[in-house]
């Protein structure tokens, strides 16, 4: 049936050779080029007859793989990037080789039940109860959308009509917060943060009393962030669970980036209170060494949320069949075994890896955070919690910052574009390479 013509058989070569170059050599740094720039050079590349597998792979590793930015660069430390194991890497491969449907346990039962697994591993290190699960699905934005929907039906039950929907959450939180409220048509309540950055319990537990005794509004969900995106700011975890939970509030964890450190002993203690979470998200393609696009939803009770996001069709009740079915769990129906590469790591490396190289990224940013202190020009913003390091350079506005940031990548020797705090603009670390190392902090000091 497969027509694995001598053509094909080539093209595989040269596919096979191109990946496991670009998995052995030191990454290009690369960068971006205009549509207009790169239409010149490549023209249109779909035709009547097609340009054949060499000459389209040629395009792509030529020149338009040359106009992305490598995100697993040792000093591409822009937003949050992405540091994908070798094995997640190959195994990859074999995921796009295999034709899994990952919607399904009837269709995916063995690649469900690896993803399962690799999600128990964060359930349990969560603290969560043995109810909880989860599902994989594109990112931490339809993570954050799929569980603040099932928190709002769940404040239905007993809240049958606010005049409007609200979520708690930080002035930090996270823009895909302010994005799902969007979608869902709700408000969003921005509580002040302590001198620190944090959110804390208090200030939640009077901002929702404020808001119930004042308005007919109703607080649906306090979302918590850990850490936050710009500076790595971990809430209080703890005293936010409690001031949600007391007034009968969803409790929900943003930790997209930061929650990839519960498996680091030596910042463990700072996650105490995610036990309490309703829901957590935490995306592996960003801290936990795995390719894109994946995001590990938790739910403590999984089946509020099956109630909320199964699809009903009378062609789909073939798989109403009792068993644990993915798309049941956020918002989705066919899905990509993305979680498969994660899990693929994560049990050929054992945990114990990945708890050293993480704790490897939160020393470099320490390191990182020593050497600005001392460095004549820069001053830091506050000590890392986890492993971004903010600062700024004596004398700078904006527009030098960004003309810094364009050199730099201009040169090749980095990607650190420039970000805000309060008004003023940044420089920040986002470490979460194993192969960052403290020369290349270095490295990049030194043009500051
Ligand atoms: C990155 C991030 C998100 C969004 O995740 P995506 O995977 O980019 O959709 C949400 N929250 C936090 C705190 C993040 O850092």
């Amino acid at each position: 049936m497969h027509k694995f013509t001598q053509e094909v058989e080539e093209l595989a070569k040269e596919v096979l050779e191109y990946s496991l170059a670009r998995l052995k050599d030191d990454p290009p740094l690369d960068g971006p080029r205009t549509a207009e720039d790169l239409f010149s050079e490549v023209g249109n590349t779909i035709t009547k007859k097609g340009l054949g597998g060499h000459k389209a792979l040629d395009v792509f590793t030529n020149v338009l793989a040359k106009a992305c930015i490598s995100t697993d660069h040792p000093r591409n430390l822009a937003f949050i990037p992405s540091a994908p194991t070798e094995y997640a890497n190959l195994f990859d491969l074999v995921v796009g080789a295999s034709a899994l449907y990952g919607g399904s346990w009837q269709e995916g039962a063995g690649a469900v039940f690896a993803e399962n697994q690799a999600i128990q591993w964060l359930i349990d290190l969560a603290g969560m109860p043995v109810t909880a699960g989860g599902v994989f699905v594109q990112g931490g934005t339809i993570g954050n959308l799929s569980a603040l929907v099932v928190a709002r039906a769940q404040a239905r039950k007993s809240h049958p009509n606010p005049t409007r929907w609200v979520i708690a959450c930080s002035q930090e939180a996270h823009s895909s917060i302010a994005s799902a409220a969007q979608v869902m048509d709700v408000d969003v309540l921005k509580v002040e943060v302590d001198g620190d950055g944090k959110l804390s319990g208090a200030a939640i537990a009077s901002a929702v009393d404020h808001l119930h005794s004042t308005t007919e509004n109703r607080v649906f969900a306090v979302v918590a962030t850990s850490g936050t995106t710009n500076l790595g700011i971990i809430d209080d975890l703890k005293g936010i669970a409690k001031a949600a939970h007391e007034r009968d509030i969803w409790f929900h964890v943003d930790g997209a980036y930061g929650l990839a450190a519960l498996c680091a002993p030596s910042v463990r203690a700072k996650f105490d209170g995610i036990e309490e979470a309703d829901s957590f998200i935490v995306d592996p393609h960003k801290w936990l060494f795995a390719p894109y696009d994946a995001c590990a939803l938790v739910y403590r009770q999984p089946e509020l949320a099956k109630q909320v996001h199964s699809q009903q069709a009378s062609y789909l009740d073939t798989l109403k069949d009792g068993q644990w079915s993915p798309s049941d769990y956020a918002i989705h129906l066919t899905r990509r075994t993305r979680g498969l590469p994660f899990w693929f790591s994560l049990a050929a490396h054992g945990t114990d890896a990945y708890s050293e190289a993480m704790e490897k990224s939160i020393e470099v940013a320490q390191e990182a955070a020593r050497l600005i202190e001392i460095h004549p020009n820069l001053n830091l913003l506050r000590q890392p919690d986890l492993s971004i390091v903010a600062f700024t350079r004596n004398g700078w506005n904006a527009i030098d910052y960004q003309k810094w940031s364009d050199q730099l990548l201009e040169d090749q020797i980095g990607f650190i574009p420039p970000s805000s705090h309060q008004g003023q603009p940044i420089l920040r670390f986002a470490i979460v390479n194993p192969w960052t190392k403290i020369s290349d902090i270095q490295m990049i000091l030194d043009r500051l």
